[in-house]
This record gives structure tokens, sequence and C-alpha cells, in this order.
């Protein structure tokens, strides 16, 4: 049996394309799968568990239903959906995860991260996610009305935006050095992350060794989703 993993379907009730893309793959694949590992920005924004747009129930109802099925599903928080909390875990029966995961994975370590934290090129960026990360930041956050919350989420939008205009390619990927830190301080080959929009299976070597960084894409024109099996793993595209 597979294990899949998705990240960055950037899910908005404006682009159902998307939604149904991911609906689809709850449905089938994900059926046949072990386990299903989302590793963030699953949502375009998340402004906290309580947001009653209905728009958001059938995701939510094809966790709830995969979960139910008995298959196991994990969940990463991305740059976007941050706010993700135990509320969604309860409904959707998804398990939580941390910014990272070490798993087995038919006998080999694989590290799980949304990626954000590689980029430490991006000061900036890293700057404000102190912030957002920030518990007192979180709780004021989540006190406000959820018309507030929406508002605010769409400034940050919005300053996102105009920030990713004005910075380089470079800036926004993977910073080498981290990447082969992290590897290390974890004990890993492998390593799996999203979060760049840049999909791609890079070779190299670690110390000596053969390692692996696998990036996943995003599903603004077409989905993306890595299959693993006990005859290794494939980067494939969801349309
Ligand atoms: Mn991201």
């Amino acid at each position: 049996m597979a294990v899949l993993f998705i990240s960055d379907l950037h899910l908005d009730p404006e682009r159902p394309d998307a939604t149904r893309r991911f609906i689809d793959l709850m449905q089938h694949d994900a059926r046949r799968a072990e386990r299903v590992y989302i590793l963030g920005d699953l949502f375009e924004a998340w402004v906290g568990d309580d947001d009653d747009d209905p728009r958001l129930l059938p995701i939510i109802a094809a966790l709830a239903d995969l979960t139910r099925s008995g298959v196991a599903c994990f969940f990463m928080h991305g740059n976007r959906d941050f706010l993700v909390g135990a509320g969604f875990a309860t409904r959707t029966g998804c398990r939580l995860l941390g910014d990272y995961e070490t798993i087995d994975i038919y006998g080999e370590q694989l590290l799980l991260t949304h990626g954000d934290l590689l980029c430490t090129d991006d000061t900036r960026y890293m700057t404000l996610r102190a912030t957002v990360r920030d518990a007192g930041w979180q709780r004021d956050f989540l006190a406000k009305s959820l018309a507030e919350r929406r508002r605010i989420a769409t400034d940050l939008r919005a300053l996102s935006q105009a920030e990713i205009a004005g910075k380089s390619e470079t800036i926004m990927d993977v910073n080498t050095a981290t990447v082969a830190r992290t590897m290390r301080d974890f004990g890993v080959r492998t390593l799996l992350h999203g979060h760049t929009h840049r999909p791609g299976i890079h070779r190299f070597t670690l110390d000596g060794h053969d390692a692996a960084r696998i990036v996943l894409g995003a599903w603004y024109e077409q989905g993306s989703v890595v299959r693993w099996d006990e005859s290794g793993f494939a980067l494939d595209t969801v349309v």
C-alpha cells in the first residue's frame, strides 16, 4: 500500500478547480493508501477553526470521510494555514504534526517539513514568521471577530504578494547550507518538502552519502503528489 504526500494546494473557495481535484484524490487514490501526509498550505488562508464559511465544508467532509474509512491522515502547518488547530483535527480526524517530522518509510528515514524554514535567505519572511507563530499574537488574532480576521488575512496576502514581487527567485528558494544542516541534524539522507512551488527531485552528496531532496509542487494549474510504496517513490501530477 502506498503513502501519499501533498502540499501547497492553496484551497480557496474562489478557485473551485483545486478543491475538486483534492476531493477527487481523497475519494479515490487516498482511499487505497495506507497514510496521507498534507505538508502545509492545504488552504490559501485559515483564519481559525471556527470559520463558518460553508464552502469549506466539502473539504472538511472529504478528510473526515477518508480518516473514518481507516486511512491515517497527518497535517503539517504551512505559512498560510498555520492557525489550523485542534478543532480542525477533531472535525477531520487528521493528526497535527510539528514543523519537522521524521518517518520510517519502507525502511528509510524520511524527513518531512513544509519548506519555509529552509528558505533562510528570506530574512524578511523569517521575521514575519516569528511574529505570526508567536502564541500571544495568535491569541490576540483569534480573539477578533471572523470578519476582522478575514480582513487582516486579505491584507496579509496582499502584503505577501507585494513582497514576493520584489524578491529574487534565489531568495525565495531553499538555502542549500540550511538543507544540509537540517538533514544532518535529523540524521536523514532524504528530505521531502513543498512551499517553493518548484517541484523536482534533487540528488546530491551529503557527507559522502547519496542524498535526495524531493519537492512537491503547488496545485494552481494541476495537482502534485508523491506516491511512495515498497518499490520507491514517484513525483506525479494530478489533473
Ligand atoms: Mn508555503
